[in-house]
């Protein structure tokens, strides 16, 4: 192989020399013998003019110039031809990378010299090679190493990112609980007897924590996209309904700057659509927030529009115009990055952490939308807002939006069901319960998986189960399981609860062997849609239950079909926690006869009871403030009963 290599090294040489190539040995012995052909044939034309003429001289002669010839070539082919072909063979050789001496002809002049030469040449080009490539060496290991030690950096701080982001995510049931708890409790005191400069301190404190709530969102947010975790509902609803309602929510804030806040949709529209309306609700909530916070004079207008693709689906665009403040061209394509403020002075006077764009863009893109933004610094901003999704059926289309309404909820197709709601969490109950009891479903709970097997056996048979998937003592998972394994359990309808909307959830619920999912807090209408689609149309209904028996449940369970946040629910537990308490120091503070303290302690329950239960509680709480202002404390005492009374009916009905 090498052998071949090395000849076509040759063949290459070879081709490389010039066509009139003529070796240096022959030129000399052509020249040579030109030279004694010539002198010859002067002396055989001397010869001939001379009479002289010998042919045994002449053929001697010719043999001597042949001779000659032989002699001269072979001589300059030693000492010339020879050493320069190795010199030439040396050449290519370093041109070909082989840095190898040649062999040097020993004729003691300048041919021994210049072979000398070239072979020290070769020698240190040889030297030089081997230091390039020790520290070509050197630096590949350098960058092996760094390289590594790059990917571990790398592997280590995405880790740590999606550690984060995880931790995040999963704090936020941890975070907002006590955020709720600390806001309801700021709520209940406002609510109470106070001084003007404690009302001001308190709402003060209202505002920090309202806005704390709000940064904790958005953080918590973000990280729920970034680690993957942020799960779309597809859910019917109507568009233009809840942008409709986001608008108007931002009314009162519009008004207090003077600002002109309008709401258009194009009649044309087409608006039933499957999607997720709460995070509709917050791309434009964010969009508007900003409209109106940079804009001091002037107009906000939100333009709603929809079309139908070629495709089937719907096209849907909203867009928010402002007069405010614009935004300078430079900055218009970082706005969107997080923590990122146009300029740091202006959003320092109005405030802000730089989230809420990202969020806005993250939201549309994973509903594989996009947004667009056109502003002129002094004249305004315009963020354009295109989404497609799919049109709802053409049943779902006539469900209540999702944020629903105060008229009263008609009973479900499919009420008198009876259904099995499997949840631990007391308030989550409530919240359930009160849902579906309005609706007319009958429903019993059991407070874990176990539970729920007993009840299948004894209580049973149900047409549907709602079914928690944290629980203790047997996980829903486990218990779906169970069921699923007894034929005559198989086929009820289960539809999973959890408060984790991560990815593979919904999975492994499916896997479990349940029917549907849905995420909490749970929306009223989509829990309700969700029952009614898996009971189906059944034909033999049990009569529906009586409509809510008094003003309580009508009052409570109007509020929890309008309330979407957990905040109204955490609110209620505390009050039927303190309560009690605070009739106990009523009791207590009658007996010593101390009216102050029965009129301030009555006066709390009263403004409680009315924002979250009903009016006729509150009333009983101010007549017993008026009985306390009286002295009369009998009276004081017998309202107190009546009070524990409303308040164990309205215990009894959250539970
Ligand atoms: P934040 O408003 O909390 O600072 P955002 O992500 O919502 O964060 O917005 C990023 C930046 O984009 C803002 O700080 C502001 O400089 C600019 N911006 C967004 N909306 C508007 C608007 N309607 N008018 C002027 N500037 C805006």
């Amino acid at each position: 192989m090498a052998v071949n290599t090395q000849t076509s090294h040759h063949e290459n040489v070879d081709d490389q020399r010039p066509q009139n190539y003529r070796s240096l040995s022959s030129k000399f012995s052509i020249f040579t013998g030109v030279l004694v052909a010539w002198i010859v044939v002067v002396i055989l034309c001397w010869d001939l003019r001379q009479h002289t003429f010998d042919l045994a001289k002449g053929i001697v002669l010719c043999c001597v110039v042949a001779l000659v010839a032989g002699a001269i070539s072979r001589f300059s082919m030693r000492l010339l031809a020879r050493p320069l072909e190795l010199l030439q063979q040396g050449i290519t050789s370093v041109r070909e990378g082989r840095f190898e001496p040649i062999q040097v002809s020993r004729t003691g002049d300048e041919i021994e010299y210049l072979g000398e030469s070239f072979n020290r040449m070769i020698e240190t080009l040889a030297h030089s090679q081997e230091e390039i490539r020790q520290h070509q060496e050197l630096l590949e290991d350098r960058i092996r190493q760094r390289t590594q030690e790059l990917e571990k950096a790398m592997h280590t701080a995405l880790e740590a990112s999606q550690a984060k982001s995880e931790f995040l995510a999963n704090m936020s049931h941890e975070l907002r609980t006590p955020m709720n708890g600390l806001l309801g409790m700021l709520d209940l005191v406002l609510d109470s007897g106070l001084s003007l400069d404690q009302r001001e301190q308190l709402e003060t404190a209202q505002r920090c924590a309202y806005s704390l709530l709000g940064l904790l969102n958005d953080i918590l947010d973000l990280s729920k996209i970034e680690a993957g975790k942020m799960l779309l509902e597809k859910i019917p609803f109507n568009a233009r309904t809840v942008l409709g309602d986001c608008v108007q929510s931002q009314l009162a804030k519009a008004a207090q700057k003077g600002i002109d806040l309008r709401f258009e949709a194009s009649e044309a529209g087409m608006y039933e659509i499957l999607g997720d309306p709460l995070r509709l609700r917050q791309i434009l909530a964010n969009l508007l927030s900003n409209a109106i916070k940079f804009t001091d004079r002037g107009y906000v207008r939100v333009h709603l529009s929809s079309s139908f693709r070629s495709d089937g689906r719907v096209t849907l665009q909203f867009s928010v115009r402002d007069t405010g403040s614009g935004i300078p061209a430079d900055k218009l394509p970082e706005i969107f990055e997080k923590f990122t403020q146009a300029d740091g002075s202006i959003s320092r006077k109005y405030g802000g952490t730089g989230l809420g764009l990202a969020i806005t863009r993250r939201l549309v893109e994973m509903q594989g939308g996009e947004v667009r933004v056109e502003s002129e610094p002094g004249k305004g901003s315009t963020f354009t807002v295109v989404i497609a999704c799919e049109p709802a059926p053409a049943s779902a289309s006539k469900q209540p939006s999702v944020k629903g309404t105060t008229a009263a909820p008609a009973a479900a197709p499919n009420s008198g069901s009876r259904l099995l709601l499997v949840e631990d969490n007391l308030v989550n109950q409530k919240v359930v319960l009160a849902i579906l009891r309005k609706k007319g479903y009958q429903i019993e709970v059991a407070n874990d998986g176990r539970e729920a097997l007993q009840k299948l056996d004894t209580a049973g048979p149900y047409d549907l189960i709602l079914m928690d998937v944290q629980m203790p003592v047997l996980d829903g998972l486990e218990a779906t399981r169970a069921i699923r394994r007894e034929s005559k359990w198989s086929r009820i309808p289960i539809i999973a609860m959890t408060a984790h909307a991560m990815n593979g959830d919904r999975e492994r619920c499916l896997q479990a062997g349940m029917d549907a999912y849905i995420s909490k807090p749970v929306q009223p209408a989509h829990l309700v849609a969700t029952i009614e689609k898996h009971l189906g149309s059944r034909t033999e209904k049990a009569p529906a239950p009586p409509p809510a028996a008094n003003s309580i449940d009508r009052v409570l369970t109007d509020r929890l079909m309008r309330e979407e946040s957990g905040l109204l629910n955490d609110m209620l537990q505390l009050f039927l926690q303190l309560a009690p308490e605070r009739l106990d120091k009523i009791e207590a503070a009658a007996g010593k006869a101390d009216p102050g303290t029965v009129a301030e302690e009555a006066k709390m329950i009263g403004a409680a009871a009315e924002q979250l239960a009903s009016k006729e509680l509150g009333e009983c709480a101010r007549r017993i403030e008026a009985a306390a202002t009286r002295g009369d404390f009998e009276q004081v005492r017998q309202d107190v009963e009546t009070l524990r009374r409303e308040i164990r009916s309205l215990e009894a009905l959250t539970t």
